[in-house]
């Protein structure tokens, strides 16, 4: 037996904060089981050996927060770097500023433009925001129906293979729409990369000596050693955690291809998108422009770069975007009131609460969590 008070079943942000509140404020021994080599879930980062250059090896992670009260709590356990987030966007051949701001604008229309001449010309579609009911309604209310086609469409297609429509609004909502100069692509107030790395961040996190990590340790071989009355928090894909009994939940994952190209700067930014359909991967990260402050591998005649291939979750690939279509919600609602008959059981996190959340809307629930599940009972 695993003779523990609470178990956390992965170390991505959710399974971490929980593990460190339960430490910190409980008191209490936890274990942490971790099926990869490595702590930090999809947000870990590793320095690449040949050039130094520090890459995060899930994709591109900003962390980026207007919340106070996860400002205040993230910066216990690292500092950030001012790096503000701009992603440019390859549509037939041009590139230009994502998300669509003025300067955008001005570059599809090949003029310059006052904001209020910006405004009039998004203006007739917005109309049609209250009804839109679907990914592809809402981006033609938002923007019109030619920059959604130049911008919006292929990306979309490319990202989640299936059909704008068959998607919900709420996606799209996650790209600010602005008629001035502003490039960045996130509005939060905090934004930056960790000084040290997500990797150090983590390890911080779970420093506390009443924390164990089990690395390597897949929760299936462990499960039979769990005492009844463990408070286990799970934080893998819930449906996985009932053996798929109701059916599996759908996923994106996603595929990198790595490459070190001996130049000192590849595209001259962190991520450039590619809006159309027939290039096949979404976008290509270049991972030194995350720490323009770290001199030498910055300066380096070598760049590491990678283009990401969106493609369909199956078992054993890595889950990364939940599909919110209305036949996963159904499905959720009824793991969910499966989950409800084990009182010591409680999902969390991307997988387990099978949600889209950005690492502070994960931060956040952690600590509600914590508040209202853990610390209560
Ligand atoms: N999107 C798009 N074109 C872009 C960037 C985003 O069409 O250049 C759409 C696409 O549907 C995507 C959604 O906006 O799934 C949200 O994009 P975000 O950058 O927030 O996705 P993430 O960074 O989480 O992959």
């Amino acid at each position: 037996m695993i003779d523990t008070k609470y178990i956390v079943v992965g170390s991505g942000i959710f399974g971490s904060v929980i593990a460190e509140r339960i430490a910190t404020i409980l008191n209490e021994f936890v274990v942490v089981v971790e099926k990869r080599p490595n702590i930090g879930g999809n947000c870990y980062s590793a320095i690449d050996e040949q050039t130094g250059i520090e890459c995060h090896r899930f994709g591109s992670h900003i962390f980026h927060t207007s919340n106070e009260k996860v400002w205040q709590y993230i910066n216990q356990f690292s500092s950030f770097n001012d790096y503000r987030h701009k992603v440019l966007t390859i549509s037939n051949g041009q590139v230009y500023f994502m998300p669509i701001n003025l300067k955008t604008l001005c570059d599809v229309a090949h003029k310059s433009m006052s904001p209020s001449e910006a405004k009039q010309i998004l203006e007739p579609n917005r109309k049609e925001l209250d009804i839109a009911h679907n990914l592809e309604e809402k981006a033609i209310a938002l923007i019109g129906e030619e920059l959604y086609r130049k911008f919006i469409r292929g990306y979309t297609l490319k990202q989640w293979n299936k059909d704008p429509k068959e998607l919900p609004p709420e996606i799209i909502s996650r790209l600010p729409v602005r008629t001035n100069f502003n490039t960045d692509y996130f509005n939060d107030l905090y934004q930056g990369v960790p000084v040290n790395g997500y990797f150090n961040m983590f390890k911080k996190l779970l420093a506390n000596h009443k924390i164990k990590v089990l690395l390597n340790t897949d929760f299936s071989s462990i499960r039979s050693q769990i005492a009844s009355d463990t408070k286990v928090i799970y934080t893998g894909m819930i449906d996985e955690y009932f053996d798929f009994c109701l059916g599996a939940l759908e996923w994106r994952t996603l595929n990198f291809e790595w490459e070190t190209v001996p130049v000192q700067d590849y595209q001259g930014t962190t991520v450039v998108n590619y809006a159309d359909e027939d290039v096949p991967y979404t976008r290509i990260h270049e991972f030194k422009h995350y720490h323009p402050e770290r001199k030498d591998p910055y300066e380096l005649e070598q760049t590491v770069i990678c283009k990401e291939y969106s493609g369909e979750w199956s078992l054993g690939k890595e889950a990364y975007y939940p599909v919110n279509t209305i036949r996963n919600q159904k499905l959720l609602s009824q793991y969910q009131k499966m989950a409800l008959k084990y009182p010591n059981l409680i999902f969390g996190g991307r997988l387990g609460s099978y949600c889209y959340w950005d690492m502070d809307k994960a931060i956040l629930a952690a600590l509600d969590c914590f508040e209202s599940k853990v610390l209560e009972k």
